[in-house]
């Protein structure tokens, strides 16, 4: 028992996973989905939104046209009517409750008073930006059971507007364009092998004419890629793979096979392709209209361990990279290579922010990144040069970054090569896809960071299991280290103090935190900077607070109930600004970690506006009680619960040990043989992303799982009939 609740712990430390949606809550939005006639215009009344006026985004004070305001994906409005001075002032203007307590992650889009914005299960709304009243709803009508091919919930992170179209990636991985006006379907396209573990939650971006659109599944075990569609049709432009196929299989006949050839080929050994190397584009692709290049964040490996993936040799080309891509051909420009080598889960998709910084008297047109590995990088874009790098939170995997080569100077068993080590950041990264803003007038990057260990150790009985978790890792016992003393309760408990959040203010020219504000829970949510000197961020207890920009002051703070993990936008409608953010918990933390407050069912999400002087409040919250654990009395055998736990360490607690899915030790399944066996086995509950597992057990062990969760059962109901 006390290895198995290690194991939650770490798992929930790695933040590792999602699966199947708990049973949806009422579908309470505000109103019903009206659904007028598409009616094909040349200049359109809804997401009017083109090069030239993306372009002069910046510019654009009432709206917020892209996923981070402006190409610079800088995340900074100059809007002041809300500031410092007067934040007392801000309240709710609307809220509209969202369909389920899925993850949230989305930052919402608006042109012109209408907002557009994804919300789970890759949804779409269009709303009234001043009132929150409903203009209409999309539901793309996933494949239920790709739910558990989502590592980390079955979150989306927002869309993209182009020439009044609203266009969205799905759990599914297809890219469908909405007539902006009605919501009505214009086009859709697959644009991954749905067989295999491909998801999408990214954001798509547009550019010149085309959505730019990548895919999630690594830890699962796909080939990453990036595609281009165009924007009216819907058909492939071009299509860059981040890591090489089965050479015996020739040249893709994509864009990437030349870089493929001449540069990652001879950095991968093995038989990669088996798990397909991994290398997904799953959170930022941005487009540098200076240089006319995408710059691309590319994932880390599959499976994660380096030594199973590729014979524990080479850097593995494009994995935790940026890549630089022409926008119109997909053509290779320059990449930078932040971890050769990959071996924690360690990914480069990461937040990039464009910026010009002075730098020793020089202006330098730089890219900025925090990634997972827990060092801020400023890039020349130009030519992908590394200009600096430090650690923006504590690391113990690298002396420094050489900046000569660019290349990280490993500390000794970094890899878990001569046994278990314990790693910050773990594989949830010093910061995740969490958005981090940068105000040009305060210099500052806000960063969403944390301090999250994890202890590898190479699995040496590693078998694959196609289509669900294979990272070759398995995830023990914290080992005495000069970090970690004492006995494994001691060392363990020295664990968890270690998990940690933060707001930092970081200085990208100093490479230093300006200031910094220590959180008592890991996963908090994005950050917006604006001209009133403000910056927002919600977090996981409820809380959406507002902070002065230069010294980090907590200025204003408004409870919303439901964690809050996205990024807030800003715009103005009728000269008036508004701050809207989304709440509801979820991610990889929701499937792997009791939340902030594990006592109740977390509630459904919602969309908030805030204004100065707004008056509204919140539907009155009503917690809802986890449910009591009922175990069956029954008598199984101590082989049934030693192979159930087997299979439930390998199947199922990466997706069912947080709020966000039901609780197996909770489920009143366990006492349902035929009903257990129908859910498992049959997949009766598919349509609700509880995919069926006959492809990876039989009636047999699946009837040995609920024997264990009966055992975990018992002992969580002798606990919470003790309490301490
Ligand atoms: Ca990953």
């Amino acid at each position: 028992m006390g290895r198995i609740r290690t194991i939650f712990f770490i798992l929930s430390a790695a933040s590792l996973a999602a699966c199947g949606r708990s049973p949806d809550q009422s579908a309470a939005a505000s109103t019903e989905t009206p659904v007028a006639e598409t009616v094909k215009t040349s200049s359109p009344t809804f997401a009017a939104v083109d090069a030239a006026r993306l372009s002069k985004a910046a510019d654009d004070l009432d709206n917020w046209l892209s996923y981070g305001r402006t190409y610079a994906e800088q995340r900074y409005s100059p809007l002041d009517q809300i500031n410092d001075e007067n934040i007392d002032e801000l309240g709710l203007a609307w809220a509209v409750e969202l369909d389920t307590n899925r993850g949230q992650e989305a930052t919402p889009i608006i042109v012109d008073g209408v907002m557009y914005v994804s919300t789970a299960w890759s949804k779409v709304m269009a709303l009234d930006a001043a009132t929150g009243e409903v203009l209409w709803k999309f539901d793309p009508e996933n494949i239920g059971a790709k739910a558990a091919h989502a590592c980390c919930d079955v979150v989306n992170r927002g869309v993209a507007v182009w020439n009044g179209k609203v266009y969205v990636g799905t759990i599914d991985g297809r890219l469908i364009a909405l007539d902006a006006a009605t919501g009505s379907k214009v086009w859709e396209a697959v644009t991954v092998d749905q067989e295999k573990p491909y998801t999408i939650t990214m954001a798509p971006r547009a550019v010149k004419g085309k959505i730019i659109i990548g895919n999630s599944g690594a830890e699962m075990g796909v080939r990453g890629y990036v595609s281009a569609y165009d924007a009216e049709t819907g058909d492939l432009v071009w299509r860059f793979y981040t890591v090489p196929g089965n050479p015996a299989d020739g040249p893709d006949g994509a864009a990437s096979d030349k870089a493929l050839a001449d540069l990652a080929l001879p950095t991968w050994h093995g038989e990669w392709w088996t798990l397909g190397g991994g290398g997904t584009v799953w959170d930022s692709v941005v487009y540098d209209e200076e240089f006319d290049q995408l710059l691309v964040g590319v994932g880390n490996g599959a499976p994660w361990n380096h030594e199973y993936r590729s014979d524990g040799k080479g850097d593995n080309l494009f994995l935790s990279s940026i890549l630089a891509l022409d926008p119109d051909t997909g053509a290779y420009k320059w990449h930078y290579q932040a971890n050769p080598g990959e071996t924690w889960d360690y990914t480069n998709t990461q937040q990039i922010t464009l910026a010009d910084l002075e730098i020793d008297g020089e202006t330098r047109k730089v890219l900025m990144q925090a990634p997972k590995n827990g060092f801020f990088y400023v890039i020349d874009r130009q030519n992908g040069k590394l200009i600096s790098a430090e650690a923006y939170v504590y690391q113990n995997w690298a002396a420094r970054i050489d900046l000569d080569t660019g290349r990280p100077i490993e500390k000794p068993n970094a890899r878990y090569i001569d046994g278990p080590q314990m790693v910050l950041p773990g594989g949830i990264g010093g910061h995740a896809w969490h958005p981090m803003s940068y105000n040009p007038g305060t210099g500052l990057v806000y960063i969403p960071a944390m301090t999250v260990p994890l202890v590898y150790e190479r699995n040496d009985g590693y078998e694959i299991h196609y289509g669900r978790w294979n990272t070759g890792v398995t995830f023990t016992d914290p080992p005495e280290t000069p970090e970690l003393t004492g006995d494994l309760a001691a060392r363990r408990a020295q664990m968890r103090a270690m998990q940690k959040g933060y707001l930092i203010a970081w200085d990208p020219v100093a490479q230093a935190p300006r200031w910094t504000v220590e959180r008592d829970w890991p996963w908090n949510g994005g950050t917006l900077a604006t001209g009133g000197n403000l910056v927002f961020q919600g977090l996981p207890n409820g809380e959406f607070e507002a902070r002065a920009a230069d010294d980090g002051k907590l200025l204003w703070s408004f409870q919303s109930h439901r964690g809050i993990i996205a990024g807030p936008a800003t715009y103005r409608v009728d000269g008036e600004q508004y701050v809207a953010v989304l709440g509801g918990y979820g991610g990889g933390p929701g499937m792997a970690t009791p939340d902030a407050n594990n006592k109740y069912i977390p509630p459904n999400g919602v969309i908030m506006a805030f204004k100065l002087n707004g008056e509204e409040t919140l539907p009155i919250y009503e917690p809802v009680s986890r449910p009591a654990p009922a175990p069956s009395s029954e008598t199984f055998t101590d082989a049934q619960v030693a192979t159930g736990q087997e299979k439930y360490i390998t199947f199922c607690m990466i997706c069912h040990n947080g709020p966000t899915n039901p609780e197996l030790d909770r489920t009143p399944y366990m006492r349902d043989a035929e009903a257990w066996r129908a859910i498992i086995i049959d997949g009766a509950l598919e349509d609700n992303g509880m995919a069926s597992f006959r492809d990876y057990m039989n009636a047999h062990e699946a009837e040995a799982i609920r024997a264990y969760v009966n055992t975990l059962a018992r002992a969580l109901a002798e606990k919470e009939s003790n309490p301490e």
